[in-house]
């Protein structure tokens, strides 16, 4: 790399960048940065060795991110027709992409086939049977349930089909000629441990050698899902020490089963932060209230949908800090972020930032009030062209 590239790479969360693109850009913002995208690829790639990943867009579905995937060879998870035209419209190869979503119109399972996706996902027999007249070309992972009463949001009680039922499923899939590729999981998002990951692979290695057993398919994949936990405002373990019991059991899968996952927490929640400015401030009962043109119906919404806490501060420095409230801008009164936390005294413009807000953020803001979301802007976009910038406008 060229000493001038070098020096045109962007830190973009170092408070001097984030005033910058704040200057140029506006507030609020979602600053991607796909450097950091790449690290967190690598790393679960390092932590999960010869699985294929499959990015999962719903937690953030920029096209920023979906190219830093790709150009570390990674795959793509997508769910509903916006993805499939998201990707679509970008070039992708869709033999690169799998469509996961376990309930399905007729005109999603056709928009996914007619942009060339083949692979699904149903749970059971009515899902199924929408496949019949696409057998020649579609073919289907089962999703198997397995509950996690612990995980901070429970995928397994919407969708799947329990294990003592799968095999019946997939004579089902037999008997209407649909091809069964294999099979999926998802223990649910930001798990605490890897003991659902590990009981689900065990459980699907014996469902599958039954399957082949019985000429069900080719059932060589197996797909574990996502669900790999990130650092918020309390940390979880490192991700080779998580994945460790996983890799320990994926090892003893017969070689010929192709193994891919579906991360997407990992891969955009800490790669990006929210930027939010102070719009005004209040006194009141012994407190300041600042009031940020960002709060729970925009990019904070994964606090109450996602039930996140994501680390906080202020850019502004002061040796003396109190108890402060960070409320959102609309007129509801649910719209408050914080009630306790401890800041310098700020005034109108002061820059607020959040921390691993990459993922479930911006993507189920909305624009109650008529507040905008967020300008998403992603930086570092490809490792020989750091500087530059990219927004997203909608
Ligand atoms: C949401 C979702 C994912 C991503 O899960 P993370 O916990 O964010 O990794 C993957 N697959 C499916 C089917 C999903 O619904």
């Amino acid at each position: 790399m060229s000493p001038s590239r070098k020096s045109s790479f962007i830190d973009p969360f170092q408070p001097r960048e984030i005033r910058r693109l704040v200057g140029e850009f506006g507030s609020p913002l979602l600053i991607v940065d796909c450097e950091r995208v790449r690290r967190q690829y690598r790393e679960l790639r390092r932590a999960l060795p010869g699985v294929d990943l499959h990015y999962a867009l719903k937690p953030l579905p920029h096209p920023a991110v979906v190219r830093a995937v790709l150009e570390e060879g990674g795959f793509l998870d997508l769910a509903t027709t916006g993805e499939v035209e998201l990707v679509a419209r970008m070039g992708v190869d869709p033999d690169l992409c799998i469509h996961t979503h376990p309930i399905k119109r007729d005109s999603d399972i056709r928009d996914a086939l007619k942009r060339g996706v083949k692979v699904f996902v149903a749970d059971n027999p009515d899902e199924l049977r929408k496949f019949v007249p696409y057998a020649q070309t579609a073919e289907v992972l089962l999703r198997v349930s397995f509950r996690s009463p612990g995980a901070v949001s429970d995928l397994s009680r919407k969708f799947g089909c329990d294990p003592e039922s799968l095999l019946a499923l997939a004579r089902r899939a037999r008997d209407l000629g649909v091809k069964v590729r294999g099979l999926s999981f998802h223990v649910g998002s930001q798990a605490p441990d890897p003991g659902k990951h590990v009981e689900a692979i065990e459980a699907c290695a014996r469902l599958l050698s039954a399957a082949r057993r019985e000429r069900l398919g080719p059932c060589d994949t197996l797909d574990i899902g996502g669900g790999f936990p990130i650092d918020y405002a309390s940390s979880a373990p490192s991700i080779g020490y998580f994945c460790k019991p996983i890799r320990a059991a994926l090892a003893k899968l017969p070689k010929r089963v192709r193994i891919i996952a579906e991360p997407g927490r990992y891969i955009a929640g800490p790669s990006a932060i929210g930027v939010a400015s102070v719009m005004g401030r209040a006194r009141r009962e012994g407190r300041w209230w600042y009031y940020l043109d960002d709060g729970l119906y925009g990019s904070y919404s994964g606090q109450l949908f996602d039930h996140a806490r994501y680390p906080l501060e202020s850019l502004k420095t002061g040796k003396h800090r109190e108890p402060a409230v960070l409320a959102g801008p609309t007129c509801d009164s649910i719209d408050v972020i914080t009630e306790n936390i401890l800041l310098p005294e700020l005034d109108s413009g002061d820059l607020i930032v959040g921390r691993a807000m990459g993922a479930y953020t911006w993507a189920s803001a909305s624009e109650f009030n008529f507040f905008p979301r967020a300008t998403v802007v992603s930086v570092n976009l490809t490792p020989g062209d750091r500087g530059s910038v990219m927004r997203l406008d909608h």
